[in-house]
Order: C-alpha cells, then sequence, then structure tokens
C-alpha cells in the first residue's frame, strides 16, 4: 500500500540550545501517543518531525498535527527521487491539489541541503515551475502566492505546499504541571491552552453546587476538558462537590464578599489538590477587570489564598482575544452554552469591588469552612480526557502483526 508522508517544522524548541534534545524527545513521544492505535510512524530527522503511515492513517495524522503543540507548520509531502523529472511530477500534483482548493498563483522556493543536486536552486525552480504555468494551472506571483510550493532537496526530495499552521509553542510536559480552574465559561479552557501552549502539563478542577447547578452545566465543563485534553496530549478533571461550602459562605460571609469567599475556598481545596497531584501552579482564566472580582484589589485576595504561584494567562488580554483564541481551539460553541457554573442564589447583588485582604482574611476565617473543604476535596470525582482515546474511537487503523 502507498505510503504517505507528513512534515511539519518544529517552532520555538529548536531555539532552546542545550534542553533541545529534551524537547524533541518530548515532541515525537507526545506525537507518538496520538497515533498509538493506528498505524503510523513518527520520526525526527534533521530538525523535522515526519509521520507516515498508509493512506488510511490520514485522518489520524492529520488530527495530530492540528493539535500537536511544538509545531510552526504541517504539510503532506510528496517524497520522490532526486530527479527533475519526479520533483517536476511532485509539483504539479501538490499545484492540481491546490487549484481544486482555491488558488491561483503559486511560487516555488527551493532548499538544496543536497549541494551535488546537479540545477542551482533558481535553475530547480524554473524548471519545476515550467509545466504549472505552461499548462494554465495556476500562475506565477512571487510576492503574494496564494501557494508557496517548497522543494527541498535532501538525501531524497520532498516537495509540499505551506499552508497549514501548527500551534506553536513547547512540546506539553517540558515545562512541570499545572491545575487549571475549569468552569464552563469562555475564560478558563482559553487559560489551560496557552499554558498547555507554553509546555505546561495541565490537569483540571471543576466546584459544583448541585443541585443549585445543574449536572448540564458540569457535562458542559467535562466537554470542555475533552477539547482542551486534544492539545494537551491527555487532562485528568477533579470534580468536587462544594455545595457545603457554597451554603456555609451564604450562612456567614457579608453578601457582598460572597465570592471573593468562593474563590478563597476555592483556591484552599485546589491547594491541597495541587499538593497530591504533584501541580506546581495553578491557573485560573481571570483578566484584570472584567468582572468585580477581577479588581486588582480582589485578584490579591483571591491570590492570598493560594500557597503555590497563581498564573493568570489571560489577565491582559480583551474579551475579544479570548474569544478569538476560544473559537479557533474549538471551545467557543461549548462555552456559550447558556448552562451557568454558579447560581443566582449565591451570587451577591452588590459585590464589593475592591476589598482588603485583611478584611477578607477576617471573614474567611468566621466561615471555619477548612473542614468543609477538606470533606468536598475527600469527595471528588475523576474523569480522564486523552487525545489517543479520541483518536481511536474515530480514526483508529488495525495494527498488523509486524507493527
Ligand atoms: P470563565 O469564563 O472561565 O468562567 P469568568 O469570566 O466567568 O471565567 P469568574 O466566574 O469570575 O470569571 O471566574 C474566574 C475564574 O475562576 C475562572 O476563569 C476559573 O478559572 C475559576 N472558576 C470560577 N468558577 C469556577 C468553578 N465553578 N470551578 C472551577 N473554577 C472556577
Ligand atoms: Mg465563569
Amino acid at each position: 500500500m502507498a505510503t504517505v508522508t507528513y512534515l511539519a517544522k518544529l517552532g520555538e524548541l529548536t531555539l532552546k540550545g542545550s534542553n533541545l534534545k529534551e524537547f524533541e524527545r518530548r515532541l515525537v513521544n507526545n506525537a507518538q501517543l496520538y497515533l498509538e492505535t493506528v498505524r503510523a510512524r513518527v520520526l525526527l530527522r534533521a530538525g523535522r518531525l515526519y509521520i507516515e503511515g498508509p493512506e488510511e492513517s490520514v485522518p489520524a495524522i492529520e488530527f495530530t498535527l492540528k493539535h500537536l503543540i511544538g509545531i510552526t507548520g504541517w504539510a503532506r509531502t510528496f517524497v520522490c527521487e532526486k530527479t527533475v523529472e519526479s520533483i517536476k511530477e511532485a509539483v504539479m500534483k501538490t499545484a492540481v491539489a491546490a487549484k481544486e482548493a482555491g488558488a491561483k498563483t503559486f511560487k516555488i522556493d527551493v532548499r538544496r541541503a543536497d549541494k551535488s543536486f546537479p540545477l542551482n536552486s533558481y535553475e530547480l525552480a524554473a524548471e519545476a515551475a515550467a509545466d504549472v504555468f505552461d499548462q494554465g494551472i495556476l500562475s506565477v506571483d512571487v510576492h503574494h502566492p496564494d501557494l508557496l510550493i517548497r522543494v527541498e532537496v535532501r538525501e531524497r526530495c520532498f516537495v509540499y505546499d505551506d499552508r497549514n499552521k501548527g500551534c506553536r509553542g513547547l512540546p506539553v510536559g517540558v515545562s512541570g504541571k499545572g491545575l487549571l480552574l475549569l468552569s464552563g465559561g469562555l475564560d478558563s479552557p482559553v487559560a489551560g491552552y496557552r499554558m498547555m501552549r507554553r509546555g505546561m502539563k495541565v490537569d483540571c478542577v471543576y466546584f459544583h453546587a448541585y443541585p443549585y447547578t445543574s449536572a448540564e452545566a458540569q457535562k458542559k465543563v467535562e466537554d470542555l476538558a475533552a477539547i482542551i485534553s486534544s492539545y494537551g496530549v491527555d487532562t485528568h478533571i477533579n470534580i468536587i462537590p462544594f455545595t457545603e461550602v457554597q451554603m456555609r459562605i451564604k450562612q456567614r460571609s457579608p453578601e457582598e464578599f460572597s465570592t471573593l469567599m468562593l474563590r478563597m475556598c476555592m483556591m484552599k481545596a485546589a491547594n491541597l489538590l495541587a499538593d497530591r497531584l504533584g501541580a506546581q501552579c495553578l491557573i485560573t482564566g481571570e483578566s484584570l477587570g472584567q468582572v468585580a472580582s477581577q479588581t486588582i484589589e480582589n485578584l490579591a485576595v483571591t491570590e492570598s489564598a493560594c500557597a503555590v504561584p497563581l498564573l493568570r494567562p489571560l489577565v491582559g488580554l480583551d474579551k475579544q482575544e479570548i474569544i478569538d483564541t476560544a473559537v479557533q481551539i474549538g471551545t467557543y460553541d461549548t462555552s456559550i452554552l447558556p448552562y451557568e457554573d454558579c447560581c443566582v442564589l449565591f451570587s451577591p447583588k452588590h459585590p464589593v469591588l475592591r476589598a482588603s485582604v485583611e478584611k477578607a482574611t477576617e471573614i474567611f476565617e468566621k466561615l471555619e469552612a477548612d473542614e468543609l473543604i477538606q470533606a468536598a476535596y475527600d469527595k471528588r470525582e475523576i474523569k480522564r480526557f486523552a487525545a489517543r482515546d479520541y483518536v481511536a474511537e474515530h480514526f483508529a487503523t488495525p495494527k498488523t502483526e509486524e507493527q
């Protein structure tokens, strides 16, 4: 059966000097995890990632390359002999496929790693392009082509077009582990994705207040965890029942402080979990000034209840920037479903805008919530989502004996 070859270019990790080997290993290993149930081979050669497999593995390989963090771009590649004729043939196939996808103009970029090739780069580009424009398939535009066809002459020849962007960033797993406070809104899934792109392994925690928050709200958060796990290789979501903690807040906290008290209680519970999981930080979707609990004073209060570093990757972004990323990573449609992750019963009409840490700590102590928090933590439920399970369910190809 014919083999298809995909090539991906490594991003920022190529800048990492002495850690380069570890980063590359991690990238290859992550790609292999996606493709565990698929007849495909992942290799790293001369700073490029190659994935090869039979035609039937194409959907799985493309899913992997669309989600794998650590690559700047990827392409299905024609691999051919180092002869002008076979290069021309591959260029023609690439051009025809791009024309079908709507391209009108093209340019060829040649790189000759093998300097013994008889034509120089300029001559090879001219020769390889000739048939495509002579036959009226595409016209040449050297400044803003719809299609850039790359020809690389190495130990073999690789011909591909340069349109598919990768997720960029550092391979997941090279920057430790964080615990994401994942709610059903737009922000926290984006925050998790942002940290994954910095190479962080991300697990999640969700606090629910059943029956005041619905089973649908919980399902929505699980769906979001599943979506972000397709970028993060895998993720665990810990679901902590917080109804009793919320009731305690309602009984003992001045109403205007109740949201902040809830944030502080979440931080305490998340700290217990981070400790257990070996997570080195907490991550939230907070953004400065977005809602009352996110003034700089109130962010300081939340942070005061947190023992490990609290990372807020969205702190300086505006809502539209967050929405753009949510659309791009595929969480937007789920996030805007109308199941709320908090309940009006617990939401103050006039939340305090600029609380002091001293005052908030004083109220927090009066809650005497530590035991309730510990009990809620002990009752947590854990679900796991993994990119490889998604691939296995949707695109698995049976392995043969010899693989
Ligand atoms: P999001 O869009 O992520 O829901 P938001 O703009 O609604 O955020 P808040 O509701 O104030 O803002 O929440 C701030 C952050 O606190 C969230 O981004 C999330 O990290 C965390 N958080 C809030 N509610 C929960 C919850 N029920 N479970 C876990 N984390 C939560
Ligand atoms: Mg929210």
